[in-house]
């Protein structure tokens, strides 16, 4: 059994979609979200045995609204694709072959259908792939991943194609909801340069991104370059693979068990938490959006009094102070150290408008 396992206990390891490997990227710092990815733990559990839940995902309400924008898009072969395509690339054709992969039975059978047909394009030809499914090796897993669709243009270039429910309007989307596009697509794009051990240039880092337009159904399309994603993603895709550094820092007979009773937790949730703080994390706000552990470590960091928990803007503008206590000592400006002189004098000033402020 790996250490990983072994970390896991008697739970079965759950799959990895790309949502969450593109959350990996958020975040590459945190050893405790390394591991517990690493090991296949289902945070979701964890964290709602623990009394601290998980608060984010989809609502019902945008789960159907994208289904049903999809399905618009992708209608009559792939119409609105093909449309969209020529007018962003450029792309000399009226018509693109398209294959619905979809129908396969079975996973694997899946990705070989929508490898052979990828396989088998004739580079002249524009094609389009729809449900297709590639595969990542993750930790150690081989996951398998399903992009919206997959264009393969007339210069024998790939494309991914990630099809969004939030609005363009007049040229502009929420940057958050673009950015985490874009973590999520070049998952895709990664994946599929390895499988086919292919050039970079084969597969193209800019992903086409289709949305709705304004506040209509109507589809509209940009193209979002992904390279400073892929970079990320590949060091937290390393780090996961050298992810042996980081046990050897851990104890020897750390375990997160669950002791599952059929689907039920048994372990006390106290033992559980204290195991779980025996792996570093570096809680940051932006988790809230990104990870199933963020309300349990933002509980830890605040107990702690860790500066993480303000957000990153402030731990780099309090480079070196470690700790809420400390900076307030500071502020008050007395027995000032040397080599934290320029940031109490800030802080100092801070104190002083809010003083003002409040008087
Ligand atoms: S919520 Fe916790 S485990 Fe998840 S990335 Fe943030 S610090 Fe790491």
């Amino acid at each position: 059994m790996s250490r990983l396992d072994a970390i896991r206990g008697s739970s079965l390891p759950v799959a990895h979609n790309a949502r969450a490997i593109a959350a990996l990227a958020a975040n590459p710092a945190c050893d405790r979200r390394a591991v517990l990815d690493g090991a296949g733990i289902d945070k979701s559990t964890i964290v709602e045995h623990l009394g601290f839940p998980a608060r984010f995902g989809q609502s019902p309400f945008a789960i159907t609204r994208t289904r049903e924008f999809k399905a618009i898009v992708k209608a009559d072969e792939g119409a609105h694709v093909l449309r969209l395509l020529r007018e962003l690339l450029d792309l000399p054709v009226k018509e693109a072959e398209y294959h619905d992969v979809g129908h396969a039975s079975g996973q694997e059978a899946r990705h070989r259908h929508t490898m052979d047909v990828l396989g088998a394009a004739a580079p002249e030809t524009a094609t389009l792939v729809d449900h297709p499914l590639v595969k990542l090796g993750v930790a150690g897993y081989e996951v398998y991943l399903e992009p919206d669709v997959i264009a393969f243009q007339a210069d024998h270039r790939l494309h991914v194609v990630a099809i969004k429910s939030f609005p363009i309007i007049d040229g502009q989307a929420d940057p958050g909801k673009v950015s985490a596009a874009a973590r999520e697509a070049a998952v895709y794009v990664h994946a599929m340069r390895e499988l086919f051990g292919l050039d970079p240039e084969r597969v193209s880092h800019d992903v086409i991104l289709i949305c709705p337009k304004d506040f209509m159904n109507f589809p509209t399309a940009c193209l979002v370059d992904v390279r400073l994603q892929l970079e990320a993603l590949k060091r937290q895709l390393a780090r996961l693979a050298r992810i042996d550094t980081i046990l050897d820092r851990l104890p020897p007979d750390l375990s997160l068990d669950l002791r599952l009773a059929g689907e039920t937790p048994t372990r006390p949730a106290a033992e559980l938490g204290a195991a779980l703080s025996a792996i570093p994390a570096r809680y940051a706000p932006e988790c809230l959006a990104a990870c199933e552990m963020a309300y349990f470590c933002r509980d830890e960091a605040r107990a702690c009094g860790s500066l993480e928990a303000l957000g990153r803007s402030v731990r780099d503008d309090l480079g070196g102070i470690e700790s809420l206590d400390m900076a307030i000592e500071l502020m008050g400006g007395e027995n000032v150290p040397t080599e934290h002189a320029a940031i109490a004098e800030r802080l100092g000033f801070v104190r002083r408008i809010l003083d003002e402020a409040v008087a």
